[in-house]
């Protein structure tokens, strides 16, 4: 899998020992892990680049867990990123729920890595369903992120991968409008560097395959602003 397939997940956790325990099982479970050890390392990198899925601590020197978890979702731009916040008490998870700062779910210190890596994955399956192997549909397209097999109607469609990542990356989030560089970022990967002249020559490959046995142009071009599907 290449790094702009995987995942990705950002830690949030002061206490190195704990970052480290995190960031090598995650890796280890395929996952491009990111680190910060304090709220505004965690939103710098938000805001830099967005992850998958955040997994934050709720003792945070200065800014708190609670408060980079508010300032996220109440950031429209931001809002869609599932947070996991982690406590050391239970109690601290009911203040946390009553607080309503739209954390996504709760794991209570000690938490066992399986059970973390499972509600990692479960935030996933809505954030990046292909990633982790759910099939999508869109109109008469299904697309099989385990077989890496995609149908249009009837007929089965050969795509390169390139095609087939730039076609998952649509089908996750149909009608979001993706702009050249984002797709870039989610393609190819954030450290290679494309022309972004290269995304318009796949998009007209991936168009011409999806309509070779008749259909419409599912692929929108968003003028001044990028692509989107339907
Ligand atoms: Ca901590």
């Amino acid at each position: 899998m290449s790094r702009a397939e995987q995942p990705s997940v950002l830690i949030v956790e002061d206490e190195p020992a704990q970052r480290e325990v995190l960031a090598y099982n995650l890796t280890a479970e395929g996952f491009d892990v990111s680190q910060a050890e304090n709220g505004e390392e965690a939103l710098l990198l938000v805001n830099e680049a967005q992850p998958d899925v955040i997994v934050l601590d709720w003792m945070l020197p200065n800014v708190s867990g609670i408060e980079v978890c508010r300032r996220l979702k109440s950031n429209a731009k931001t809002r869609g990123v599932p947070i996991i916040m982690l406590s050391a008490r239970a109690e601290e998870v009911d203040r946390v729920r009553g607080l309503e700062t739209g954390a996504d779910d709760y794991v209570v210190k000690p938490y066992s890595v399986v059970e973390l890596m499972a509600r990692v994955r479960s935030q996933l399956r809505r954030s990046r369903p292909a990633s982790v192997g759910e099939r999508l549909e869109y109109a008469d397209i299904v697309l099989d992120s385990e077989t890496h097999k995609v149908t249009r109607g009837e007929h089965p469609l050969k795509l390169g991968p390139t095609e087939f990542r730039l076609l998952s990356a649509f089908m996750e989030k149909p009608g979001r409008v993706w702009s050249r560089e984002q797709l870039l970022d989610r393609v190819w990967g954030r450290d290679i560097y494309v022309d972004t002249r290269t995304v318009d020559v796949h998009i007209g490959r991936l168009r011409k395959v999806l309509c070779e046995h008749g259909g419409d142009d599912p692929v929108r071009t968003v003028r001044g602003a990028g692509y989107a599907l339907g």
